[in-house]
């Protein structure tokens, strides 16, 4: 059984990943797993925001006839007949109707909760979902179109970035068996979101239409996932930074993990854990050029792990930093966690030194502010509370750097021979990374030096 999870442009974009299903669904049994058109997550968060705001009925019209101009364009390429085409848009019709209520809703509360977040954004999904599952069955493919809650992804209750609830693989199975084994249909699930035990609809985080698609495997336990991308697999690192990186024709999940937490936007973060246990491969393919084999993610081999591999830049990050003297280390990491975990602000990078209490830590720029007032609040005097901002996080990953001597020398030795100043290294003991920040104005310059240096380039 193969395992899809496509993302979509536009009407045109939508025909085509249709067409590309109908060529597997042949041979294969297929789930699609669908996204928001592109802009559209976006759009609606904005939409819901000023919402709640200062939003008016008139800006709620414009919105939702923006969305309705989009999506109809989109079922008249992507939908190949007009009977067909008909039932698509009656079911939009109802889902554009439901969202104009809602902004409206939001519009008189003046107050935008968590909760009524994710419903807004779940409609990108939502809208496609039907589109998509319309356009294979004009192709002569049958399809049934659900939504994550549909397919049995429950979550808890963390709008924004829930989890699956553990005990919801056989829930799945239970639901998308039968549709694949007996109905012989293709079945096409919003990406992205899932529902609460409660039914209100919950969202995995950004990216995680990714998520969704490895969740959904897992359950079935498909023989691969794709994930279609744009791009044609993963590579030596991103080539807006290095412009000669190299195409990575196999992955360990470990490696891949790390590239997406240090920021290399391949897949959700979180994406690869369902599968991982399971060993299923997960392959990452290029719309654009669907006969290429793609990087391939799976169970580290001796010939994955190179000793680095691939690197990755956040070129926009920040520094907090709590020092003082004559603490109780522990309780202080303690309450900086605590903090930091209430914000919900994500850290990328920890390093510390215990004689003197003197704790930094690496967060995305667009959370530098709200981590800083909020742990600045743990200043009395003693304890201080500083920030750095315009830095740059640089990790090299490869799980053959474990027990390889020499490689943080190599890389340090290179950084200073081209006069860059390391402001901050960390490395975990499981060594599968070295990362470590410079000033901004060097991040560019610090990747180009070590992809050099490890001979990475092509
Ligand atoms: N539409 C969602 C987002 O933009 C999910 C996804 O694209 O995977 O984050
Ligand atoms: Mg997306």
């Amino acid at each position: 059984m193969k395992f899809g999870g496509v993302s979509v442009k536009d009407g045109e974009a939508i025909l085509h990943s249709a067409n590309l299903v109908k060529k597997f669904a042949n041979d294969n049994e297929v789930v699609v797993v669908v996204s928001a058109m592109s802009g559209v997550t976006d759009a609606l968060i904005n939409a819901a925001k000023r919402c709640s705001s200062e939003a008016s009925a008139g800006f709620i019209k414009l919105f939702v006839a923006d969305m309705m101009k989009r999506h109809y364009e989109a079922v008249e390429k992507a939908v190949q007949s007009e009977d067909i085409k008909n039932r698509v848009i009656n079911a939009l019709e109802k889902l554009f109707d439901e969202l104009e209520k809602v902004l409206l809703g939001i519009t008189y509360l003046g107050e935008l909760t968590k909760r009524s977040e994710d419903y807004i954004v779940s409609f990108g999904e939502r809208l496609v979902a039907p589109i998509f599952s319309a356009s294979l069955l004009s192709l002569g493919v049958d399809s049934v179109a659900l939504t994550g809650c549909d397919a049995g992804i429950l979550t808890d209750r963390n709008y924004g970035k829930a989890k699956p609830l553990p005990g919801i693989y056989e829930l799945i199975r239970n639901r998308i068996e039968p549709l694949l084994k007996i109905k012989k249909t293709v079945p096409v699930v919003t990406g992205f979101i899932g529902c609460a035990e409660d039914g209100s609809i919950t969202t995995l985080g950004r990216g995680g239409s990714d998520y969704t698609a490895t969740i959904l495997a897992s359950a079935l336990n498909a023989d691969e996932v794709w994930l279609w991308k744009e791009v044609n697999g993963i590579m030596t690192c991103d080539p807006k930074f290095v412009p000669n990186a190299k195409f990575i024709p196999q992955i360990s999940y470990q490696e891949a993990m790390e590239l997406s937490h240090f920021g290399a936007k391949i897949l959700h973060p979180l994406a690869l854990i369902p599968v991982m246990r399971k060993n299923i491969p997960v392959r990452i393919k290029n719309v654009f050029n669907p006969d290429f084999e793609g990087t391939v993610i799976c169970a580290g081999t001796k010939e994955t792990k190179d000793v680095v591999k691939a690197l990755s830049l956040i070129p926009k990050a920040g520094i907090v930093s709590i020092s003082g003297a004559g603490f109780d280390f522990a309780e202080i990491m303690t309450e900086v966690f605590r903090i930091l975990s209430e914000e919900k602000v994500g850290v990328i990078m920890v390093a510390q030194s215990s004689s003197e209490l003197s704790l930094s830590i690496v967060v995305d720029l667009k959370d530098l502010e709200k981590a800083y007032q909020a742990l600045k609040k743990m200043e009395n005097g003693v304890i201080r509370v500083n920030k750095i901002e315009n830095v740059s996080v640089i990790s090299a990953v490869g799980a053959g750097m474990a027990g390889t001597p020499g490689v943080a020398g190599k890389i340090f030795s290179a950084l200073g021979r081209n006069g860059i100043n390391v402001m901050m290294i960390s490395q975990s003991c499981s060594e599968y990374n070295i990362s470590f920040v410079v000033k901004s104005e060097d991040g560019i310059n610090a990747v180009r030096i070590i992809h050099d240096e490890f001979g990475l380039n092509n």
